[in-house]
């Protein structure tokens, strides 16, 4: 897979990484969090679309828990779907390109 091609963990959909959103787990702390590119976050990543139906889907399927290999808890889907209140795409803080 390209470098900067990243698939949706929903809806299977590929994109530039800078199209999804990053969920991680941390390395070492085993910690998740949303990577709002504000600092550069080692760990394993998840890629998701900033969508609404993507989010209720990774949160009824526990998506994120499963590939991340940790718990997932409710307050990332809720950071995440406050984001989607915001508004717009472009508004939601998806991780700049590095
Ligand atoms: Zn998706």
């Amino acid at each position: 897979m390209t470098k900067d091609i990243r698939r949706c963990v929903s809806c299977r959909k590929v994109a530039l990484r800078s199209q999804f959103w990053r969920v991680v787990r941390c390395h070492p702390t085993r910690e998740v969090t949303i990577d709002l590119g504000d600092k550069f976050i080692q760990g394993r990543s998840v890629y998701l679309c900033p969508n609404a139906d993507c989010l209720q889907l990774a949160q009824k399927k526990n998506r994120l828990g499963k590939s991340l290999k940790a718990a997932v808890g409710d307050v990332i889907y809720q950071q995440l779907a406050s984001y989607l209140v915001v508004g717009a795409i472009h508004e939601l803080p998806l991780p700049r390109n590095r």
